[in-house]
């Protein structure tokens, strides 16, 4: 059974139609990478699959329960499925740790002795365990995308989604927030990431798919995809891309 299935989901805006029948199922541990132009429909994709848009058609399976519009199942459901996005939105006003902490307790009513041991147990999975008390703005770019990805694993999520969560940070930056979502990759998380990091795509995720105009165009493993792109659209992106 797929973890997540999403089947023939439609989306509009207005006029403009942009996802026009997407179907992907994603097991249980697998990473996906999501590729293509911009303004194909990849966030769009990852926002319906968290429930932040309403479909016009076709239905979306999480761990079996469907997602209806209907304000308790959207919020059972965003607990179950983390997303993290190219803007890392700490709030500023609070250190690491309680950035970290605020979900659970808010959210999960932990007590504030369980969320903060939670909490530094997050940031030591994310190679922060010593900034717990740091305030935002003394932390780069990367730690400060780090404490978001901890912040999501401590509502203990099912699936991660990814926005181009490395598109905003500084070159040097990447390769540290890389390497946290390539840990948990190796740790079984299941993963569904929009990326323009071809090569880590390539090293690290077990499907790629890519998305041309609102559908999924192709699909496939990563030495398929990029190594024998079969339609004009894609090998042009891959010529862009490089
Ligand atoms: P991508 O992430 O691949 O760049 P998006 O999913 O963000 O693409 O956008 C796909 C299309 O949907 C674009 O044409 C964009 O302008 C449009 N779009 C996205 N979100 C909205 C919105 N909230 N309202 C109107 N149009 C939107
Ligand atoms: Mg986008």
């Amino acid at each position: 059974m797929p973890l997540i299935a999403i089947e023939d989901i439609r989306k509009r805006f207005g006029t403009n139609e942009v996802l026009k029948g997407v179907t992907l199922r994603v097991e249980p541990g697998e990473v996906i990478a999501i590729i293509g132009k911009s303004g194909s429909g990849k966030s769009t994709l990852l926002r319906c699959v968290n429930g932040l848009e309403t479909l016009d058609g076709g239905a979306i399976m999480v761990a079996d329960a469907k997602l209806v519009p209907d304000d308790l199942h959207l919020r059972a459901l965003r607990l179950k499925v983390g997303m993290i996005f190219q803007q890392f939105n700490l709030f500023p006003h609070l250190t690491a740790g309680r950035n970290v902490m605020l979900s659970p307790m808010v959210t999960r009513k932990l007590a504030e002795a369980e969320a903060e041991t939670l909490a530094r147990a997050m940031l030591e999975r994310v190679g922060l365990g010593h900034k717990f008390d740091a305030w935002p703005d003394q932390l780069s770019g990367g730690q400060q995308q780090r404490v978001a990805i901890a912040r999501a694993l401590a509502m203990q999520p099912i699936a991660l989604l990814c926005d181009e969560i490395t598109s905003a940070l500084d070159p040097e930056l990447v390769n540290e927030v890389l390497a946290v979502v390539r840990g948990l990759a190796a740790d079984g998380m299941t993963l569904l990431m929009v990326t323009h990091e071809m090569r880590f795509a390539r090293e690290v995720c077990d499907r790629v798919v890519f998305m041309h105009e609102g559908r999924v165009h192709e699909l496939g493993p990563p030495d398929e995809v990029f190594g024998n792109p079969r339609t004009p659209e894609l090998q042009q992106f891959l010529g862009m891309a490089h």
